[in-house]
C-alpha cells in the first residue's frame, strides 16, 4: 500500500473507533506518524542501506512490534498512555494493509513478513532498489485508484473534523524555514 493509502486507512479506522468527538492535534499526529513508521524503517534500511533483507521485514513484523508497543503501553499511564495508543493504532494499521491485498488473494506467503524473523524474508520478484524509483513507478490500478479514494475520503473526514493537527505542522513548519532564512542569511 502507497503512503497516503495507510495514512488515510490510520485516519479512517480511528475515527471509527471513536466517533463521539473529534479527535485532538497531537494523537493526530502521532497517529500519522504511526501508519508510516514501519515503512520509514525498512524501506531505507533495505532499499537505501542494504542492511535488511526487504522492504517489509524489521518494522513490519509483529514479532517485533508487538512486544515494543505493548511495552510502551506498560510503562506508560495517564497523558503518555492516551499518547501511545494512536501511535500503536496508525502502526499496527499499516501492518494490516499491507497484509490485507495478500491476504485477499489468499497469498498468505505474502503475509509472512508479519512473523519475521521466524517466518524467513519474503522474496520480493523485482523488488524496488530505490525509494525515488519506486514512486516513480506508481501507476493507476484498481487497488492504486481504491487507495486515493480512500485518501480523498479520509481528507473529506479530516476537514470536517476541523483538520486536527494541521496548525501544528504549520507552525513547525514555519519555524523551520525561518530558521533555514537566518542560516542561509548569516
Ligand atoms: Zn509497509
Amino acid at each position: 500500500m502507497w503512503p497516503w493509502g495507510h495514512l488515510a486507512a490510520g485516519y479512517l479506522l480511528y475515527r471509527g473507533l471513536d466517533r463521539t468527538r473529534v479527535p485532538d492535534a497531537v494523537p493526530v499526529l502521532l497517529l500519522a506518524l504511526g501508519t508510516q513508521i514501519p515503512d520509514l524503517i525498512d524501506k531505507p534500511l533495505a532499499w537505501t542501506i542494504p542492511l535488511l533483507p526487504n522492504g517489509r521485514s524489521l518494522g513490519h513484523s509483529l514479532v517485533i512490534a508487538l512486544p515494543i508497543l505493548l511495552g510502551l503501553l506498560l510503562l506508560t499511564d495517564g497523558r503518555r498512555r492516551r499518547l501511545v495508543i494512536p501511535l500503536a493504532i496508525g502502526y499496527l494499521t499499516h501492518l494490516g494493509t499491507d497484509a490485507l491485498y495478500p491476504a485477499l488473494d489468499g497469498n498468505w506467503y505474502y503475509v509472512g513478513f508479519l512473523g519475521w524473523p521466524i517466518v524467513p524474508p519474503i522474496e520480493y520478484p523485482g523488488e524496488s532498489t530505490g525509494i525515488i524509483r519506486h514512486f516513480f513507478a506508481f501507476e493507476l490500478t484498481v487497488t492504486s485508484g481504491f487507495e486515493l479514494l480512500l485518501f480523498g475520503s479520509s481528507v473529506l473526514v479530516w476537514l470536517l473534523d476541523g483538520k486536527p493537527g494541521w496548525e501544528i505542522v504549520v507552525r513547525i513548519t514555519k519555524t523551520r524555514v525561518r530558521q533555514v532564512k537566518i542560516a542561509i542569511d548569516s
